[in-house]
């Protein structure tokens, strides 16, 4: 038989009928023969009302007892689908991240999986026994709850995969695949069926939500075969996927594996978008040698993220503009740090602006091609849309617009990469 992690996020749970449809899913498997463990999401929405509910408290509150908030709505889902198995005949058993115990570091609120120690699971497994486990969540070492970083039952999911070997890790949610941009607004948008871990990894960390990023990265590193799969799709209506030896020949979804199991490598396999970052401008910064070292070494020093940075030419030859990007929800810890160090710098003021979307298209292919840049911008320019900065990697292009034009842009990109599918 084989050994299968099956994931469901926060719309496939987020009633009881929803639950019950999932409980169908885990029976196909477990009546094929397979050894199954189950992650599951809270019910949509829940999260965050929960994380609501602790801002309202206390905007800036302590992260151990956000983490014991927010990781409650994970147990209710374990709890309920564990009794809908057993009402119809399934040998089931909810774990919370504790009970197993999944170790992590104690960054609470975005903590990362250090140790999962698999042996009770693999022994209900030998017990015939359905493990069904509370996503997002683990135990810090001093024994406190931490949670995993928003989207992070993905995460629990791999690296519960990880530590009993399973043959597969299918991640079932509410469309039947990785699309090459996101199909709820590019309806042209095409269902990929397999693409490679680093391509994942650039769409996932660009803004894919599919994903969660830290769920691929562990993927990559441990060979965990991951599926992107609908729980729509009819519980009876394809059989288990995977034969009793682990192998398949088809998959409903898309399969996450390496680059040399894809037979036919496009140059640009996908387009991301985030809404999530925000553009901050030192205005009339001097313009003369080390400036650059005295921005971005305080930001450094507190651990930002800072991905992109333009220094615009000085007219004057005296001043210049410094503009670069963080994430939105770390914006006015920048700016603090930034003011902090405005003595030190010297610039006349700071401007920041969450009006922005970043854009990025991604692809192996762009190794061995070139021209990929040039379309990207030549694209843009058609519709009018100003890019206010660029940066660029191996494997992908991204440029920073304004929000407005995400749409317009991502549709036009998806026309221009010959991408659009019926
Ligand atoms: P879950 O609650 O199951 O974890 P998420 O909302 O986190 O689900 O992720 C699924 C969503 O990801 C889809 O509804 C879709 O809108 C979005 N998405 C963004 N980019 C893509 C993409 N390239 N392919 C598929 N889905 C995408
Ligand atoms: N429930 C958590 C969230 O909404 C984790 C997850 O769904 O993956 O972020
Ligand atoms: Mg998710």
């Amino acid at each position: 038989m084989a050994r299968l992690v099956m994931k469901f996020g926060g719309t496939s749970v987020a009633d009881i009928e929803r639950i019950r449809n999932v409980a169908q899913h885990v029976k196909r498997e477990v009546d094929a023969g397979h050894q199954v463990a189950v992650v599951v999401s809270a019910m949509s929405g829940k999260t965050n009302e929960l994380v609501g509910w602790a801002r309202e408290v206390a905007p800036l509150h302590d992260a151990r007892e956000y983490d014991s908030i927010v990781a409650s709505g994970e147990q209710v889902t374990s709890g309920l689908l564990a009794i809908e198995l057993q009402r119809i005949g399934i040998a089931a058993r909810s774990w919370l991240g504790w009970q197993i115990p999944i170790r992590t570091d104690n960054a609470h609120g975005a903590a990362r999986i250090l140790d999962i120690d698999g042996t009770t699971l693999v022994e209900r497994f030998e017990r015939g026994e359905v493990a069904v486990i509370a996503g997002f969540q683990g135990l810090a070492p001093d024994n406190r709850i931490t949670t995993l970083g928003r989207g992070g039952s993905d995460t629990s999911a791999v690296a519960i995969a990880a530590a009993v070997k399973a043959d597969l890790c299918d991640i079932y949610t509410d469309v039947d695949g990785v699309y090459t941009t996101d199909p709820r607004i590019v309806a042209k948008a095409r269902k990929l069926d397999k693409i490679s871990y680093e391509e994942m990894l650039e769409m996932a960390s660009l803004g894919a939500k599919v994903l969660q990023t830290r769920s691929v990265e562990l993927a990559m590193v441990h060979r965990v075969r991951l599926q992107v799969r609908s729980s729509f799709d009819a519980p009876d209506a394809a059989p288990s996927c995977l034969r009793k030896d682990g192998s398949a020949d088809t998959y409903p979804g898309t399969l996450v594996c390496d680059e040399d199991e894809i037979v036919e490598q496009q140059i640009v396999s996908g387009i991301a978008y985030s809404k999530d970052e925000a553009k901050v401008t030192l205005v009339k910064v001097e313009d003369k040698p080390g400036v650059a070292a005295r921005v971005f070494g305080p930001l450094a020093d507190h651990l930002f993220n800072v991905d992109m940075i333009i220094q615009n030419l000085s007219d004057d030859g005296k001043s210049t503009d410094i503009t670069f990007t963080v994430p939105q929800a770390e914006l006015a810890r920048a700016e603090d740090v930034i003011r902090k160090a405005q003595k030190e710098i010297g610039f006349q003021e700071v401007k920041s602006d969450l009006n922005i979307v970043k854009i990025s298209v991604i692809g192996i292919g762009m190794r061995s091609h070139s021209g990929v840049a040039k379309t990207m911008f030549q694209t843009l320019g058609e519709k009018g849309i100003n890019i206010l900065a660029i940066t660029t990697s191996e494997i992908k292009v991204s440029v920073l617009i304004a929000a407005e034009y995400t749409e317009l842009a991502v549709r036009a990109l998806h026309t221009a990469y010959g991408l659009d599918g019926e």
